[in-house]
């Protein structure tokens, strides 16, 4: 590595660390942020613990991805495990009450809504932080004549900004319903259980249609993307999807897509889970002892199918593995 790499890579990293360890407000007050669990220690993280760590599959940011791939593996105590600064001590207990007890009704609307609207926050968060990592990129004076890196963080900015805008369409939906007391339900969800296999996953995930979502499309602020919430939580003895739209937003696919998750054999189900995890989503959560069953063959084809896809979001990927085989 010549010098000039060397001190980018130094300078880099630090933008990294700064915006990961920058204190954060609320996303509903102004105040402090503390880590808030995308899914609880209790009744759901703790079934899928070894040693009180789980093991935790996670995009790297670009730095890292350069020496450990696009995506990270690693084990995480229970306590930091699935969680990001999202909202302040008083809005993460008050808000989530409902979903923090142990007999949390996986059936009531008021349930899926809130694991949904959790993972959505998160979602909002990490494109917060790329846009401040981006921004320092674009401000830094070391990258001044680097117009390959200035152009891709000014792209960057612009597209987690356009992401954004569109989660706050969704956010706000759902705030107004939870201050509402659910009154309105302008949310369709399905829940669809599975036989217990130890693995959980929070997350949002926009379906791109290369065919309709040209650049066009997708510039215009007035165009709202559709947009799936998918949690995965395992309970004693079985494993519940919890997925769900808004019922302005959603299209063929979507409907299809949920469809195809019910009345599956267990191979069916793994393959399903294999294609959300290869193709879909970036954050999910499985067994460590579990994890280190798995055919290496097929954990190999994974990590590789991420490090030449990562930035395809099209739905008409399709992977020839089953992780979980
Ligand atoms: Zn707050």
């Amino acid at each position: 590595m010549n010098k000039k790499i060397k001190q980018d890579f130094k300078v880099l990293q630090n933008i990294f660390k700064n915006a990961r360890t920058k204190k954060h407000t609320c996303l509903i007050c102004e105040e402090n942020s503390i880590n808030s669990h995308l899914l609880q220690k209790n009744g759901i993280l703790n079934l899928i613990s070894d040693n009180n760590h789980i093991t935790q599959i996670k995009g790297n940011d670009f730095f890292k991805a350069e020496k450990e791939g696009i995506i990270g593996v690693k084990s995480v105590g229970i306590n930091n495990a699935m969680s990001y600064p999202l909202f302040c001590n008083s809005h993460d207990t008050d808000v989530f009450t409902p979903i923090e007890l142990e007999e949390h009704n996986l059936e009531e609307y008021k349930s899926q809504l809130l694991f949904s609207y959790r993972s959505l926050c998160a979602e909002v968060r990490k494109k917060i932080i790329n846009i401040d990592i981006f921004e320092r990129v674009k401000n830094s004076s070391q990258f001044v004549i680097n117009t390959h890196l200035l152009d891709l963080a000014k792209s960057q900015i612009e597209a987690n900004n356009m992401g954004i805008q569109d989660l706050n369409w969704y956010k706000n939906i759902m705030e107004s319903e939870i201050n509402n007391s659910f009154i309105t339900q302008d949310f369709i969800f399905e829940k669809i259980d599975f036989d217990f296999i130890p693995i959980s996953a929070s997350a949002v995930y926009s379906p791109l249609n290369p065919s309709e979502h040209t650049i066009e499309v997708l510039k215009n602020p007035e165009n709202i993307l559709n947009y799936l919430f998918i949690n995965l939580i395992p309970q004693e003895g079985k494993i519940s999807l919890i997925i769900g739209y808004h019922k302005s937003k959603s299209d063929k696919w979507i409907l299809e897509y949920i469809c195809s998750w019910k009345n599956l054999i267990q191979l069916d189900f793994e393959l399903k889970l294999t294609d959300l995890f290869a193709t879909k989503i970036e954050t999910w959560a499985i067994s460590p002892d579990f994890w280190n069953k798995l055919e290496p063959k097929n954990i190999k084809a994974f990590k590789e199918y991420w490090n030449e896809h990562a930035t395809d979001l099209r739905v008409t990927q399709s992977v020839d593995f089953n992780l979980f085989e």
